[in-house]
């Protein structure tokens, strides 16, 4: 019934008894224990032809709430969102510079602050690969080279609630996926795209795709025979290595850049020292180097695309305010695709890079009521 009003909005008891196949009786039930429990209220009655008039329901925005609470290198972040998504006061960060062992710890005592009767359920967002069965974070930003750190002291000062952990692209799909209504029978493949970095999630029928264990979809280290600096992974030529400023800044080097100013940088030989998201901005047809690093990164996105089959892509990024770059990188990726999915993968741009903020965070929890699957992972 809540999936349906999300998707929906207000609805009769009797629609919610068409839309869900839940006989009259159950719904009627179901809807007052939701009312009672603050989650659903009653709008006003509808004019009807004779009869009973219709009461449809609505998600109450006014009184529980989800926690998103976001684990960041160096600092964790709060905040509360009501059962409409809406953030509610301002969210708080915290600045532990120290051990990982500090950051948890200073996460957990945050969200127990934080935590009220109204509370409905917490959703929490880390970067890196997570263990479920064991709740530790193995890897990643926030345990550079340290070994595992365990989030249970984040679970503990949750208590009774429920609980969502997830990488902070699976935090960004699911605001994604409530956010536009979208079908959940769709899979969908959200590409994040910054200078340097390079996250990906895939929902498969509204979940994350679980895989051995929690992550991003690691896009970011597909590996090309091309010459970067070292990737924090360890290896060269990983393909956010080569979407950034740095790689644009030695292929000009190394190409002869003072026959490639191209236009697309104005009158600055060779990019003159512009980041990669400047001279995007910039971007005329010509500016070789820059059209280099798309067709690496379009290459990715479409062999991604081809051996998925999603239904939808949906690139988020700063890049998608550059109208001309962001052609470039459109035209660049539907050219590459398999014929028969050019035509059939929507694509969808999304101008929303906050993959970890507390907000995003706190639509986990939303995605754990909303959408099957998500608590428990
Ligand atoms: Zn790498």
């Amino acid at each position: 019934m809540l999936q349906q009003l999300w998707r929906h909005g207000a609805r009769s008891r009797s629609e919610l008894h068409g839309l869900t196949g839940i006989s009259p009786n159950r719904v009627g039930v179901v809807a007052s224990a939701l009312m009672e429990g603050g989650v659903l209220r009653e709008c006003e009655a509808l004019p009807s032809s004779g009869g009973r008039p219709r009461v449809p329901l609505e998600i109450d925005p006014g009184r529980r709430h989800m926690i998103g609470l976001t684990v960041w290198p160096g600092a964790v972040g709060v905040a509360r969102v009501n059962l409409q998504g809406h953030l509610l006061g301002k969210p708080l960060a915290r600045f532990v510079s120290d051990s990982p062992g500090r950051l948890i710890a200073a996460a957990a005592a945050l969200l127990g602050k934080t935590i009220g009767p109204q509370t409905m359920g917490v959703g929490v967002s880390v970067p890196g690969l997570y263990d479920s069965a064991s709740r530790r974070v193995l890897s990643g930003m926030v345990v550079p080279g340290r070994g595992p750190v365990s989030l249970a002291p984040i679970c503990d000062a949750a208590g009774d609630l429920p609980v969502v952990i997830e990488n902070d692209m699976h935090a960004l799909a699911a605001r994604w996926q409530l956010t536009h209504r979208a079908d959940t029978e769709h899979d969908v493949l959200l590409v994040n795209i910054s200078d340097g970095a390079l996250g990906a999630a895939v929902l498969i029928g509204g979940r994350p795709n679980r895989g051995c264990v929690s992550s991003a979809n690691e896009l970011g280290h597909m590996r090309y025979f091309a010459d970067t600096e070292r990737c924090y992974c360890g290896q060269t030529g990983c393909l956010e290595r080569i979407f950034s400023s740095a790689y644009l800044e030695r292929i000009e080097g190394a190409g002869g850049s003072a026959e490639k100013t191209g236009g697309g940088a104005g009158d600055q030989s060779g990019g003159g020292g512009l980041s990669l998201m400047e001279r995007s901005s910039a971007y005329q047809s010509g500016d070789q180097p820059l059209e280099t690093l798309y067709g690496y990164l379009a290459n990715g996105i479409a062999n991604v695309v081809n051996f998925i089959r999603p239904h939808r892509l949906v690139l988020v990024s700063e890049l998608t305010r550059y109208p001309d770059a962001c052609d470039l990188l459109v035209r660049s990726i539907r050219s590459r695709l398999l014929g028969e999915l050019a035509d059939r993968v929507r694509l969808d741009l999304w101008d929303q890079p906050v993959a970890h903020q507390a907000e995003t965070a706190g639509w986990l929890a939303l995605a754990g009521l909303y959408c099957d699957g998500w608590y428990g992972g």
